[in-house]
C-alpha cells in the first residue's frame, strides 16, 4: 500500500473516532452526576431526580407531551426505563406527560394516592398501567423507598386514600422529602394551607434545603408559619402561562419578606441543582 492510501486509512479512522465520541457523548451518555432537575413544562409540575448511573425518578409530568422532549434532552437514548413514576395527584398539569411517559418508557413502578378518579385522563392512566403490568405502590406517610443512593420519606397523606374520593383533588397531593447527597428537597404536589396546617400540628419536621412552593404560587398554600418550618435555602416556583395568577403577589411576598431566594421555571427555564 502506497504511504498515500496509508494516509487516507489514517485520516478516515481519526475522523471516524471523533465521530464515535461526538454521538457516544451527546446521545448515550447524557449525565453521570447525581442531580434534580425542576423542568420548565409550562404551567404544571415535574422534576426528575437523577442517579447519574441511569437511574431516574420522575415527580409529575406536566400536561401534554413536552416532558417527553424534556426527558430527551437528559436521558440517554439507550435507556428506556424510569425507576419510579411518583404522581402527587390526578390534576391533568401533573398526571398528562404521565401519560405519555407510561406509553413511551418502560415504567418499573408507580407510586400514587390511589383515590377515586374517573376523568378520562385517569382512565387513560389505569388502563395503561394495567396494559404494560406496571407495579403499583400506595403513598402514606411513613414510608421510605431507597433507590441508588437516593432516599424518599412520604409525609403526607398519613394514611392511604386507596380507593376513598376526596372533595378537593390538591389537598390529597403526596408530600415527599427527598435526600440526594445529603441535600433536602421537599416537594408538595398542590397541598394548600388544610394539608400544611395537619402537617404542623403533627409535628412532622419539615426542615428542607430546596422547596418546591406548593400549586405554582397559589395565595393558599405555603403559608408563612409553613415557610418558617421549611427554612429553605432556595425555592422553586413551577409555573407558566395561566389565568389563575400563579405565581400571587401574596406567595411572592412571603417569600420576599423571609429573604427566600426563588427561580420561577417561566424565566429562567429548566432549573438544575447537582
Ligand atoms: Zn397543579
Amino acid at each position: 500500500m502506497s504511504i498515500y492510501k496509508k494516509n487516507i486509512i489514517f485520516i478516515i479512522l481519526i475522523f471516524l473516532s471523533v465521530l464515535i465520541v461526538f454521538f457516544w457523548q451527546n446521545y448515550f451518555v447524557k449525565n453521570q452526576k447525581s442531580q434534580i432537575v425542576y423542568f420548565d413544562v409550562g404551567q404544571g409540575d415535574s422534576a426528575m431526580i437523577d442517579t447519574g448511573n441511569n437511574i431516574q425518578i420522575l415527580i409529575d409530568g406536566g400536561e401534554g407531551n413536552i416532558i417527553l422532549e424534556k426527558l430527551g434532552k437528559h436521558i440517554s437514548l439507550l435507556d428506556r426505563e424510569i425507576e419510579l413514576v411518583i404522581m402527587t395527584h390526578p390534576d391533568k398539569d401533573h398526571i398528562g406527560g404521565l401519560i405519555e411517559v407510561l406509553k413511551y418508557y418502560q415504567v418499573e413502578l408507580i407510586l400514587e394516592t390511589g383515590i377515586i378518579c374517573e376523568t378520562a385522563i385517569c382512565r387513560k392512566w389505569d388502563k395503561l398501567i394495567e396494559e404494560k403490568n406496571i407495579p403499583v405502590k400506595y403513598a402514606e406517610f411513613g414510608q421510605r423507598i431507597v433507590i441508588d443512593d437516593i432516599e424518599i420519606n412520604i409525609l403526607y397523606p398519613f394514611e392511604s386514600l386507596q380507593n376513598i374520593k376526596v372533595k378537593n383533588d390538591n389537598e390529597s397531593s403526596i408530600i415527599l422529602k427527598v435526600n440526594l447527597e445529603n441535600e433536602l428537597y421537599l416537594f408538595t404536589g398542590d397541598a394548600g394551607f388544610k394539608v400544611e396546617n395537619e402537617l404542623i400540628d403533627k409535628s412532622i419536621y419539615l426542615k428542607t434545603d430546596i422547596l418546591k412552593i406548593s400549586h405554582h404560587g397559589s395565595k393558599n398554600a405555603t403559608s408563612n408559619e409553613f415557610l418558617r418550618l421549611v427554612n429553605p435555602k432556595k425555592a422553586v416556583i413551577s409555573v407558566g402561562k395561566n389565568s389563575y395568577g400563579h405565581p400571587t403577589n401574596e406567595l411572592l411576598n412571603r417569600l420576599k419578606n423571609m429573604n427566600i431566594d426563588f427561580f420561577r421555571t417561566d424565566e429562567v427555564g429548566d432549573l438544575i441543582f447537582n
